[in-house]
């Protein structure tokens, strides 16, 4: 987001975050993470949603401890929560040591080079993430064991503040890497002896009690992500989504709707044209066709399909079973929320909840309750 405040009759919709929903997401995650400490994974500009805004209400909320993934993220941060400490998961750039140590920030050493060049230069606290099976960012566990030694023997150079890992399918109930990967990074744990340590994200600390050990790192679930698919989201929906109906027009039966004629009217139908597309994160692959049904909108309380392709800036809904003049230009439809949720969305167009919401576009006008 870049910040803009864009009045609400000069926008095309309008985007409302609940950060009272994020504040009552959180304290859920940590009263389930006590006696371990709850952070708050705040990258991506708070999963899309305004760090500016989510990460002090996430503050007020009681988090202490952030994560952002990249330094330029810290740096937002750093103003508006002073006395937090924050994480950067993407680890250290190269020569980043200084502008890291002017951020107060932590970066989470992610392989021996990193490490080196920390301890090099004389750093503070870090994290030290070890891989246990993602094959993303993290030493292996051999070089754990290694470094661990170091950490005993006085000769590391730094403190460890965290000792980290990552699931890879936290988000599929009982995976069997996820048994190997909690009992693999148990054994580093151990290793590191006093040093905290962290592995759960959203799913984990919902779903897996192994997993908390002694801070965890929810993201989705603090913005209404459902964390646990196999079963229904236990967390509160946060974003809301209304696009302004341009206009209302009658098409006869047989007609094409929108790009490529892509759904073709099987009756003779009202259609509401409403000014959100895909350039504001309502991804195209969410739309409807002849051969497969698109996302749902909802108009003056009742569900209304998407008829046809969505274009940039428009997409179409079928309203034809409305009363008729129920639904006029100026009305808004809701696309988020009123029981429909961001996953569901997604899941219209294959995609995840994440990609979702970090994608939703800078034209809305954005309101924050609390
Ligand atoms: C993004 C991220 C998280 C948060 O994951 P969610 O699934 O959004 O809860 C935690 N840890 C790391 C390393 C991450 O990259």
């Amino acid at each position: 987001m870049d910040g803009t405040f864009r009045p609400p009759e000069e926008a095309g919709a309008r985007l409302i975050v609940d950060l009272g929903a994020i504040a009552a997401n959180w304290r859920q995650l940590a009263d389930l993470a006590a006696p371990a400490e709850c952070a708050a994974v705040v990258k991506a500009d708070a999963y899309g949603l305004g760090a500016a805004q989510v990460a002090p209400a996430l503050w007020d909320a009681g988090a202490r401890t952030f994560f952002v993934a990249q330094l330029a993220e810290a740096r937002v941060l750093r103003p508006l929560l002073p006395d937090a400490v924050i994480y950067v998961l993407n680890g250290l750039t190269p020569g980043a040591t200084a502008i890291v140590s002017e951020l107060r920030a932590r970066p989470v050493l992610g392989s021996l080079p990193e490490i080196g060049e920390w301890q090099a230069a004389g750093g503070g606290e870090a994290a030290i993430h070890v891989d246990t099976g993602m094959n993303r960012l993290g030493i292996t566990l051999e070089e754990a064991f290694g470094v661990a030694e170091r950490y005993s023997a006085g000769t590391l150079g730094f403190q460890p503040s965290l000792i980290m890992s990552h699931l890879a399918c936290a988000d599929e109930e009982a995976h069997p890497l996820t048994v190997r990967q909690i009992a693999d990074f148990r054994k580093i744990v151990a290793a590191f002896g006093d040093v905290p340590a962290s592995l759960a994200n959203s799913s984990a600390t919902i779903a897996n009690p192994d997993a908390r050990f002694d801070l965890c790192r929810p993201g989705i679930a603090v913005y209404g992500g459902n964390p646990v698919p196999w079963r229904d989201n236990p967390v509160r929906p946060v974003v809301r989504l209304e696009g302004r109906v341009v206009q209302v027009r009658d098409v006869p039966e047989g007609q094409g709707v929108g790009y490529g004629a892509a759904e073709m009217t099987k009756r003779p139908s009202r259609i509401a044209i409403v000014s959100v597309g895909y350039a504001d994160g309502f991804l195209r692959a969410g739309g409807s066709s002849s051969l497969r049904t698109g996302a749902e909108t909802i108009v003056r309380g009742q569900r209304c399909p998407l008829i046809g392709r969505i274009s940039m800036d428009l997409l179409a809904v079928d309203v034809t079973d409305m009363p008729l003049g129920s639904v006029s230009r100026g009305d808004f439809a809701c696309l988020l929320g009123d029981g429909i949720t961001v996953d569901e969305v997604a899941g219209h167009a294959g995609t995840i909840s994440y990609e979702m919401l970090t994608g939703l576009g800078a034209r809305y006008a954005r309101t924050y309750t609390i």
